[in-house]
């Protein structure tokens, strides 16, 4: 696995955990000498990851719409920036370069991109290991959520199987390793 694009919040939150789950899992990438691949911005929990993984001495690709955010959020260090048009062509690039996704605690945009990287491989469309990093329980709501879809009928029990939970970064990076592997 050479390459983890990584979604995560474009603020940091208030749990000072998440940063440091961000730096953790930045660093673990750059020791395994996985690149990163993000949205490129230097704020939030994207920064915090970027810094992790550039500290290490990792590749950070950053992908970038043209004219939507502001300059100075663009993140000055990075070994590569990917000027796109638009933001679906930009998620569409993110994923393209990615071997894998790991979702941290973030907002919106955050659970926007997880649930496209996951539809795509419910719809076969790619089959890339996915896995969500769960800081202090972040995402156990959404957990119980999905378990609700899944009794109600809108989600099948097997497709549990299309993306892993774990709260620690080394051993989400284990297992995403072994799930690429097979
Ligand atoms: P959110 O979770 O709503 O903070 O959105 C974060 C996600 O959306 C990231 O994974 C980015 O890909 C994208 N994103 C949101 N805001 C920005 C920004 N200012 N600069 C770059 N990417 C952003």
């Amino acid at each position: 696995m050479k390459t983890i694009c990584v979604y995560c919040g474009s603020r940091s939150g208030n749990d000072p955990d998440f940063g440091k789950a961000a730096s953790l899992l930045g660093s673990g990438m750059a020791r395994r000498n996985m690149g990163l691949v993000y949205g490129g911005a230097s704020i939030g929990l994207m920064g915090t990851i970027a810094e992790a993984v550039l500290e290490g001495g990792g590749q950070v690709t950053g992908v970038i719409p043209r004219n939507l955010f502001r300059n100075e959020v663009i993140h000055p260090g990075m070994t590569q920036q990917v000027m796109v048009d638009g933001m679906h062509q930009r998620k569409e690039k993110m994923a393209d370069l990615a071997d894998g996704f790991i979702a941290m605690p973030g907002g919106f945009g955050t659970f926007e991109e997880l649930f496209e990287a996951i539809t795509w491989n419910q719809l076969e469309i790619q089959d890339k290991p996915i896995g969500i990093l769960n800081v202090n329980g972040y995402y156990d709501s959404l957990n119980a959520f999905i378990e609700q879809a899944i009794d109600q009928g809108f989600i099948q029990p097997r497709h549990r199987s299309l993306y892993r939970v774990d709260p620690d970064p080394e051993n989400l990076l284990d297992s995403l390793e072994r799930q690429c592997a097979d």
